[in-house]
């Protein structure tokens, strides 16, 4: 790696050529080959076009909407896009949503427990009640502001969780309950009527997570998909999250997050006056905040306009069909759903068929998707997340998968030594010390060849690593992730 700080300055086209070395190493953001982290609409000219918009307001700052009014015209053209597709505005039955922009999903969901926390300051121990499908976002949340988060679980038919459940576990000290429109790993929406009606009776809030489906089930709908009710005109709602930056097909860092009315947000502020400068007022976590992300957020929600996203919608389902398609025909694998919205994700039935190695064959053959792991009582899967990029070589898919399948069966299980596995099931975190870690990822190909510069992270082949981390349970997971990512987030000299 380059010293960010040189002695002296290095020319600007200097400086480009090498960024777009470093982006060499990158998974392909574009192509319709990645599954996860990147939606691609594959609109000629909409990068270029979000991109001078971020240039535009890059170095404009979002702290106070007076010195900017640009910034805050753009918010609240972003809030009442999102409000009007979610069941909200004039002439709906929730004419008085509010909202703000935010950084991402993590953002709004953390704003969403706050502000519920915060609504109710006579509870001095305050949970959440969440589906265990729920987004681990809301667990960071739990944890950042001292709730006690209450997982309900989810069928492992269905995936979703039964709203008599949810009534159960709600106490006198719940403070929201939250489900998925659909939920991320699967893709599957929960019973929202349902869980709103309960929560109502409860005299709780309830937080529907739309930041995945939010922007593309409205638009699914009026195609004439069977989508159930899942947003403001269920009068037990209170508030919504969705991602701008996943099916609104804008740039990272821009998510929205709406009230039902002003009252019901109020507590998301925060302002303080008792300090010799100026008197902060932050709607969101973030104080100074790029105007950039709104900025390239509007430009693409003013080009692509409603026809836009019907059409890309219309492009996806087609691309969602093809690929559920394609799992149906292979032996041995079954969706883990019958897809709901925009995700495909299954599952092997097959103990010949390891799905790791098989997502490893599908990587060798340029489709990079996301194996989960087990948990509780569902088995590990292979996540597609579908956009629009897809639909241009879907068709080759399926003649992939196959050939992978066979290339997986023949390969067999992933063999680990036996001591490994008794260590992953059995160790405790505390156990687990870094160095124990860094010994164990130069065994497994993790973290590149020391003295290597420019070395991946992590080996081409996964199918190893997946499977010790599928072995371990949840609390040593996460402690091997952790301890790896801190051996990988070394200062460079
Ligand atoms: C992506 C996602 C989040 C978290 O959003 P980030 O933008 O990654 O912070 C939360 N909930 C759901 C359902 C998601 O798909």
């Amino acid at each position: 790696m380059v010293e960010a700080l040189p002695a002296q300055g290095v020319p600007a086209d200097q400086v480009l050529a090498e960024l777009r070395g470093l982006r060499a190493a990158d998974r392909p953001t574009h192509g319709g080959r990645l599954f996860a982290y990147v939606y691609d609409p594959a609109v000629p000219g909409l990068d270029e076009l979000a991109r001078s918009a971020h240039a535009l307001s890059a170095h404009v700052n979002g702290l106070d909407p007076t010195a900017f009014p640009s910034l805050l015209a753009m918010e609240n053209a972003l809030v009442g896009a999102a409000s009007a597709l979610l069941g909200g505005g004039p002439g709906t039955t929730a004419p008085d949503v509010v909202g703000s922009v935010t950084s991402g999903g993590t953002e709004s969901l953390i704003l969403a427990v706050k502000t519920a926390r915060d609504a109710r300051p006579e509870i001095t121990a305050p949970r959440l009640v969440a589906p265990a499908s729920a987004h681990a976002a809301f667990a960071k949340a739990a944890h950042y502001l001292g709730l006690v988060l209450d997982l309900v679980p989810v069928s492992p038919v269905t995936l979703r969780p039964d709203p008599v459940d949810i009534a159960a576990a709600i106490t006198a000290d719940t403070v929201l309950v939250a489900c998925s429109a659909p939920s991320y790993a699967h893709g599957v929406i929960d019973p929202v009527a349902e869980i709103a009606q309960v929560a109502v009776a409860a005299g709780v809030r309830c937080h529907v997570d739309a930041c995945f489906g939010g922007w593309v089930l409205p638009f699914l709908r009026r195609l004439g998909e069977p989508v159930p009710p899942f947003d403001f005109t269920l009068a037990g709602v209170t508030s919504i999250s969705v991602d701008l930056h996943k099916y609104a097909y804008a740039p990272k860092g821009v998510s929205v997050l709406l009230h039902r009315d002003p009252a019901l947000r109020a507590p998301q502020y925060f302002s303080y006056a008792d300090w010799p400068g100026y008197t902060m007022i932050n709607p969101v976590i973030s104080s100074t905040r790029s105007g950039g992300p709104i900025a390239a957020a509007y430009a693409t929600l003013r080009h692509l306009g409603q026809a836009g996203y019907l059409e890309l919608t219309r492009t996806t389902l087609t691309a969602v069909r093809e690929l559920a398609d394609a799992v149906r025909a292979v032996d041995g694998l079954r969706l883990m759903s019958e897809p709901q919205a925009t995700v495909v994700c299954f599952t092997s039935d097959d103990s010949g068929l390891d799905l790791f190695v098989l997502a490893d064959e599908l990587t060798v053959r340029g489709w990079h998707t996301q194996p989960q792991m087990a948990y509780a009582d569902l088995p590990a899967s292979i996540h597609l997340t579908v956009t629009p990029s897809v639909a241009a070589s879907v068709a080759e898919f399926g003649p992939d998968l196959t050939a992978a399948v066979a290339a997986a069966r023949a390969l067999g299980p992933v063999r680990l030594p036996e001591e490994l596995l008794v260590a992953a099931a059995t160790l405790t975190p505390e156990q687990l010390t870094a160095d124990l870690v860094a010994a164990l990822a130069v065994d497994l190909g993790m973290g590149g060849k020391p003295g290597a510069d420019d070395a991946p992270p992590v080996p081409d082949r996964m199918a190893e690593v997946n499977t010790l981390l599928n072995t371990a349970p949840p609390p040593l997971r996460e402690k091997l992730l952790l301890e790896f990512l801190s051996l990988l987030q070394q200062p460079t000299y």
